[in-house]
């Protein structure tokens, strides 16, 4: 297998391991023997060689689950020692940032100094806040007036865990949507049947071996490597799980939303945008830009909040949109490994492809490109950073969530106009709007139909702060107190005193 320079020497370690799956507390592979590649988006070469689990695999995995959320160590545990795992393994994942953010570069793509900064310690932020949640989870008492004349009642709801959990990831943030997932599963005490995307499996398995090295006894997180039509697929429909975690795709989750009916299992989605820039004449134009681009070319745009849509007032639309564009073009190219790189590659061939397929249309569609269109090298899956103008509202490219670094730049003149045109779409994830004017802000606040509106701002996201999309972006909140609900069930007690 080729070596890897760019990789310290733990990651050296990590790749030179055939990848296996977290099944029970012990590493296995498929029961299939089958296997698959993980790919270096920058050099298309072989990194690991990964199982590929098949439905029989995933069975073994619920059943681990399963035990585990019944009759173990896990569900004897007291809330108090949850949290101390979980804090544990925060601890281990920051210990081992480098290895960590390495990793989530090589796999998919992403510039190494941010995987660290943002991916990895948004991670460790994530589980630390989770941790919090294991000892603060509640029931009510409720007055009741049930029963006959003369009798007495007590009434109170009992907050429990919601079971086996699958938990399906996305190839854009490994890791940190790892964390989002794991965290308040384990907070709650649920068990888990994890599969990262196929593209991006690395850290995944990593957090796999911190996970058994904080010491969370076997079977609580099982960790499947494969693909989504099958191995995904057979965890959808896997009668012993009882809620579905996805984030991906909005085709995929319409797919899962339909499935999980059938056992009804209880389901959350995070899935796709179309989010708004919303540049009013009174904004800092400098912030304004600079917010703007990184709002696109953020993660080479691959990000389910990307600021894929610019807005900006008439008075200003050439000014932003050029500075947008000396952005775009100032760009340095390059492997997320190598430290002046400001745009990798994406992450995998089939995404690149449906990304210069989709600037192809918005060409064909009248579209103008002010920078950017073109396959960058012969090598490695890199796109331009991508500028268009003159995109009327009902073109592919304004509807259709691209996920790569392609903005589409169109002017607005008044308020009431803006809210319509931005509301304009099946998706409600993200907004950001920036103005000087508190009234504006505050208007904008209320009319965007969004899962979380930004202003003077594009992204940032916190684990106090509920993250999910209105319309077609999907079902739930993630963090806060909110995804708690999400991973627990209520039930009702009624006590006749006697
Ligand atoms: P993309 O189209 O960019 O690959 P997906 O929505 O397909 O995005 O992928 C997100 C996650 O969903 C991945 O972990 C993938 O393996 C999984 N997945 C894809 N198809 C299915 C499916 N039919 N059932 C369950 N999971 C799936
Ligand atoms: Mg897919």
């Amino acid at each position: 297998m080729t070596s890897f320079p760019e990789l310290g020497e733990a990651a050296q370690r990590f790749v030179a391991r055939r990848g296996k799956l977290l099944i029970n507390g012990a590493w296995v592979d498929a029961l299939s023997g089958k296997t698959f590649d993980a790919i270096d988006p920058a050099s298309e070469a072989v990194i690991k060689t990964l199982a590929e689990a098949g439905p029989e695999d995933v069975d073994l995995a619920v059943k681990a689950a399963r035990q585990a959320f019944e009759d173990s160590a896990w569900s004897r545990m007291r809330p108090v020692e949850r949290e101390r795992l979980i804090n544990k393994l925060a601890d281990l994942i920051e210990r081992n940032t480098d290895e960590l953010g390495e990793l989530e570069s090589i796999d998919n793509g992403k510039l190494q100094f941010l995987a660290k900064v943002v991916d990895v310690h948004g991670a460790v932020d994530s589980f630390r806040y989770m941790a919090g949640w294991a000892t603060k989870i509640e029931g009510r008492t409720l007055d009741v007036s049930c029963g006959f004349p003369g009798e007495e009642y007590q009434a109170f709801t009992l907050r429990q865990p919601v079971g086996v959990v699958g938990q399906i990831i996305p190839w854009n943030f490994p890791i940190a949507m790892a964390a989002w997932k794991l965290g308040p599963a384990l907070a709650t005490g649920c068990t888990v049947v994890l599969k990262p995307a196929e593209e991006t499996s690395l850290t995944a398995l990593r957090l796999g071996e911190l996970i058994i090295e904080a010491g969370f006894p076997p079977g609580v997180v099982n960790i499947i490597t494969g693909f989504g039509e099958v191995a995904g697929a057979a965890i959808v429909a896997h009668p012993d799980v009882d809620k579905i975690a996805f984030t991906g795709s909005t085709v995929v989750g319409k797919l899962i939303g339909r499935q999980v009916v059938d056992t009804m299992k209880r389901v959350t989605l995070e899935l796709g945008g179309k989010s708004p820039v919303i540049v009013f004449a009174d904004a800092d134009i400098d912030q304004a830009i600079a917010g703007a681009a990184n709002a696109i070319f953020f993660n080479q745009g691959q990000v389910c909040t990307a600021g894929s849509r610019l807005y900006v007032h008439a008075s200003i639309f050439d000014k932003v949109v050029a500075g947008v564009a000396a952005i775009a073009k100032s760009l340095k190219i390059g492997a997320g490994s190598a430290p002046d790189s400001q745009l990798g590659p994406l992450v995998s061939q089939v995404q690149m492809e449906r990304v210069l397929g989709y600037i192809a249309k918005g060409v064909a569609e009248g579209g103008q490109v002010v920078t950017g269109g073109k396959r960058h090298g012969n090598t490695g899956f890199f796109v331009e950073p991508t500028v268009f103008t003159n995109v009327g509202a009902d073109a592919t490219i304004v509807r259709e969530e691209i996920f790569g670094p392609v903005l589409v730049a169109t002017p607005f003149s008044s308020e009431d106009e803006i809210v319509a045109v931005a509301n304009n779409t099946d998706y409600g994830l993200g907004a950001s709007v920036w103005t000087s004017n508190l009234g504006t802000a505050h208007r904008m606040a209320r009319r965007i139909k969004a899962g979380t509106v930004w202003v003077n701002n594009h992204m940032s996201v916190d684990p106090n702060l509920p993250f999910g999309g209105m319309k077609q972006s999907g079902y739930g909140r993630e963090n806060g107190r909110d995804i708690i609900e999400h991973y627990t069930e209520i039930k009702s007690v009624l006590i006749k005193i006697q």
